[in-house]
């Protein structure tokens, strides 16, 4: 590393830092691209770059000052950066033992810098900055679950497990290696090899945050491509490519059914009570059916008061155990009527479930099939499943 010198090495770093600020401030303000998480970002690496210095620009402040600035500012970032990442993975969690940390931190750092000690405040911004980013593999973990593979959220997590182990093997080097506090108080500079690891840590968090964002901008636009805006169901686009699947799954021996539902007398509520009546009420049975729905099934508006669920079913399936699948759904929205202004709208849809074969030539097949049901359970008398084969056994009154 003699080509590198850690002046060279800083600067370099602050450049990235103020360009990856710009960079997240452009996305945040111009293209409305994770706002707040951008902002947040964008303040954590500026916070970075006041916090490193660069080598020679401290010198002639006041000690405590110069040795201040560095522990409080790795300490500030990283509380940034976890807040940011916990926005961009709309994290749900209350961020209490994120908090506590960086406040046991500060106090630590604050108490080390009245000591006089050069080493304990130094100990105290490590050991917090370790402890923080193991939450932020626990924050990354949790808001990727297993929506993406192993190896890619291995990846993710990657760079701020290395500022974990890299900040706890310092800590230990500084309570085991004798001499620390001098260098530290004669404000010495760390080797050109150090400030390379701590860039290149730096700069695979920023790729990790980005990568996260990118992620998080494509479940945006897929949810836009694939649901409806309304219900939050998938549209029917979406539920035909989940039908053809399901179809040529088939053939393989994985079951399923379908199940078409239609909701009563729905005009009534529009004409009664207004549209926006009937787009809560519509909103009020995907809830509800969402619920009561395993999270392998799929529910697809079909278009106006129309739904279908796939439910996948174990080895080729059988059509009883779909019925009973839709008859929860019905019990359970006739049970439960909607809340709209102060009055309660009392609510029912028929359904028509229908299995597929192999021999069938597209899933519009079995479609066509339940809808044929459904069209029977609205005949003999709505607010019930009807399913070939299973005439009037399951009919609900
Ligand atoms: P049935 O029991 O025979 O199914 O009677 P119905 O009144 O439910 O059926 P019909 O097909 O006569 O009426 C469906 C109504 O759904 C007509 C249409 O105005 C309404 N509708 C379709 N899409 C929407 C929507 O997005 N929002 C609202 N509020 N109404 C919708
Ligand atoms: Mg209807
Ligand atoms: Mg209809």
């Amino acid at each position: 590393m003699d080509f590198l010198d850690v002046p060279t090495v800083l600067k370099v770093s602050a450049l990235f830092n103020l360009m990856a600020a710009l960079a997240w401030l452009t996305l945040a303000q111009a293209f409305r691209i994770a706002p707040r998480a951008g902002r947040l970002m964008a303040a954590g690496h500026l916070v970075r770059i006041a916090s490193q210095g660069c080598g020679d620009c401290m010198t002639g402040w006041p000690d405590l000052l110069r040795q201040a600035t560095p522990e409080f500012g790795l300490l500030a970032c990283m509380l940034l950066l976890l807040h940011a990442l916990r926005r961009m993975l709309r994290s749900r969690q209350r961020p209490r033992d994120i908090n506590w940390i960086a406040g046991l931190g500060a106090v630590g750092i604050a108490l080390g810098l009245a000591s006089g000690s050069g080493l304990a405040p130094q100990v105290a911004s490590t050991l917090s900055v370790s402890a923080l980013a193991l939450l932020a593999v626990r924050e990354i973990m949790r808001g990727i679950g297993d929506q993406l593979s192993r190896v890619v959220t291995v990846c993710m997590t990657l760079p701020f497990a290395a500022l974990a182990v890299l900040t706890l093997a310092h800590a230990a080097e500084l309570l085991l290696v004798p001499g620390w506090d001098d260098h530290i108080l004669s404000g010495e500079l760390p080797t050109p090899a150090r400030a390379v690891l701590w860039f290149v840590v730096t700069a695979a968090i920023t790729l990790s945050l980005i990568a996260l964002m990118i992620w998080r901008l494509i479940k945006r636009i897929q949810h836009l491509t694939y649901r409806d805006p309304l219900t939050g169901a998938l549209n029917r686009r979406a539920f035909e490519q989940a039908l053809t699947e399901a179809q040529a799954q088939l053939q393989r021996g994985r079951g399923f059914a379908l199940a078409m539902i239609d909701i009563d007398h729905f005009k009534r509520i529009n004409d009664e009570h207004g549209h926006p009546a009937g787009d809560a009420a519509l909103q009020h049975c995907v809830r509800i059916w969402q619920a009561a729905l395993r999270e392998v099934d799929q529910l697809g508006r079909l278009g106006g008061e129309e739904f279908c669920a796939l439910l996948p079913l174990a080895g080729q399936g059988d059509l009883a155990s779909a019925a009973i699948v839709a008859e929860r759904l019905r019990s359970s929205l006739a049970g439960q009527p909607l809340r709209w202004k102060d009055i309660e709208l009392p609510l029912s849809a028929s359904f028509g479930v229908a299995l597929p074969v192999p021999g069938d030539a597209s899933g519009e097949i079995g479609l066509a099939r339940a809808d044929a049901e459904l069209y029977r359970a609205k005949a003999e008398g709505r607010n019930r499943v009807c399913a070939t084969e299973l005439t009037g056994e399951m009919a609900t009154a």
